[in-house]
């Protein structure tokens, strides 16, 4: 990281989905240029071989930026599927019978297999089963063992393999499948930052993935089923982060209800001061159009005027015609937005609620110092990344900076709200903390001389976790003499 690169003029970042149309270093250089800050990684599609050459890739143009980029490594999670068809599909008719079974002989107008034995054990008479991202509507009439009568309630044609969702039950199924378990050892050998946990239903699916991460990634729960909605709260304090997967989540939920369950999961991922990242159909017209539709673009607004970490791409970057327009489209609405002077009152529109610790008093005062005083920036000193965490919790109208000797906390930093991430050596002492705040801030270009910054710390710094000093100082501009 010895590069000097311009932070980005604009809080919330941008996570972009990499794929066949940006899988090369050029490409990826290209969209870190645009404005992507991280990158996710989709094991639901393509080969381990696939993914580890593109992360190598990645991890070249990362280094050609100057930057520290996320890697979100998300896995595919329980997603169940139908079996085959003799013919590849066929259709199905309003108010016709249809039955699922477990037996892999292919399927035909009458039954086709589900080949998931939780299932039949979860769903009872009046269940639903979406399929084909709801495209068919299935209900459930009778359950034998092993066999589910439907009747069709919404037609269409069914075929091979098709996704299937049932959001009226918890599904008694693991967190991880034989496959989540082998890409999730393959991520974490390949070093990423971030691991996503789809299908979450249950705060225990976090725990489950927990114990099997140990630390080597932080770990983000999607929250794309109702059930996990339930238990938001609990969710929220075992997961890192949080994202909005309107996708699966809007199959699950009628449509109609996921902007308010978008808003939801922000304004509670803020008060738990955990990031957050609104994902999925953002510059969906963008796949084929080099321009977004006005919708497109009032709805990455919305989310950022909600106060996002982030905001992502999915096949517009990964398959698209057009990713790095993409990228640089999403770049322009948020620094628009951003500049908009009613932006961190609306920002602001969520109330975070009861401060009990000293550690976020003490953040809340530096978001507030830094405003009366018109300091230039909030500098944090961290180990894992907690204080600056903190500070991006505030959302602080000044950028955070975050100093840190670890490569995988700044990496890590690259999704949150308003932080701009350093590699440094280890601080020993305030009196060094201090001094390297300044000459990293004014490296940065962060800061000038003249300029006021407010430094938060946890002191003594051999201990993680702890934020109880609240600093301010004035820059000279003198401070890079002799360094
Ligand atoms: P996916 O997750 O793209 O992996 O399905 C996001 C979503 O469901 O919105
Ligand atoms: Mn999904």
């Amino acid at each position: 990281m010895s590069k000097h690169v311009e932070p980005r003029r604009r809080r919330v970042k941008v996570l972009a989905t990499i794929g066949p149309a940006s899988g090369t270093r050029e490409r990826m250089l290209a969209l870190i240029d645009a404005g992507a800050d991280a990158f996710r990684v989709n094991m639901s599609h393509g080969t381990q071989a696939e993914h580890a050459a593109r992360i190598r890739e990645l991890r070249l143009a990362e280094a050609d930026s100057g930057r520290s980029i996320a890697i979100l490594a998300d896995l595919q999670g329980p997603k169940l599927r139908v079996g085959r068809f003799a013919d590849g599909g066929c259709l199905l008719e309003a108010g016709q019978d249809f039955q699922l079974d477990m037996d892999p002989t292919p399927g035909d107008a009458r039954r086709v297999q589900l080949p998931h034995r939780e299932l039949f054990e979860a769903l009872a008479p009046g269940a639903r089963l979406l399929v084909d991202d709801g495209r068919i509507v299935l209900r459930v009439r009778t359950v034998a063992s092993r066999l589910l009568h439907c009747t069709v309630e919404v037609p269409g044609r069914i075929s091979d393999m098709k996704g299937v969702n049932v959001p009226d039950v918890v599904v008694p199924l693991p967190a991880l499948t034989a496959k989540d378990r082998s890409d999730l050892a393959f991520a974490l050998d390949q070093g990423v930052d971030w691991i996503g946990l789809s299908f979450v239903q249950r705060p225990e699916d976090v725990a489950e993935a927990r114990a099997l991460i140990r630390g080597r990634a932080a770990l983000m729960a999607k929250i794309e089923k109702p059930a996990a909605l339930e238990r938001l709260q609990e969710i929220l304090e075992s997961a890192d982060a949080v994202m909005v997967a309107r996708g699966d989540l809007g199959v699950e939920l009628p449509p109609e209800q996921v902007p308010a369950a978008q808003k939801r999961i922000v304004a509670a991922a803020r008060e738990a001061g955990r990031p957050v990242v609104v994902a999925t159909q953002m510059l969906e017209s963008m796949i084929e159009a080099p321009t977004p539709t006005r919708a497109e673009v009032s709805d990455v607004a919305t989310a950022i005027y909600d106060g996002a970490d982030a905001v992502m791409l999915s096949a517009e970057s990964a398959v698209g015609r057009h990713p790095m327009a993409a990228v640089a489209m999403m770049d322009a609405i948020a620094r628009e937005v951003e500049s908009d002077p009613s932006y961190y009152s609306r920002v602001h529109f969520t109330e975070l609620g009861n401060r009990v610790s000293t550690a976020s008093a003490i953040s809340l005062a530096a978001a507030q110092i830094s405003r009366s005083i018109g300091a230039a920036a909030i500098v944090c000193v961290t180990i894992g990344g907690t204080t600056a965490l903190r500070a991006a919790r505030e959302r602080a109208a000044v950028p955070i900076l975050c100093l840190t000797p670890r490569p995988s906390t700044a990496r890590r930093m690259a999704l949150v709200w308003g932080v701009h991430a350093m590699g440094t050596r280890d601080v020993r002492d305030f009196e060094e903390m201090v001094a390297k705040s300044r000459r990293m801030a004014l490296r940065s270009r962060l800061a000038k001389g003249g300029d006021a910054l407010v430094l938060i710390a946890g002191v003594p710094f051999s201990t993680p976790g702890t934020t109880n000093v609240v600093h301010v100082v004035r820059l000279t501009g003198d401070e890079l003499k002799g360094f």
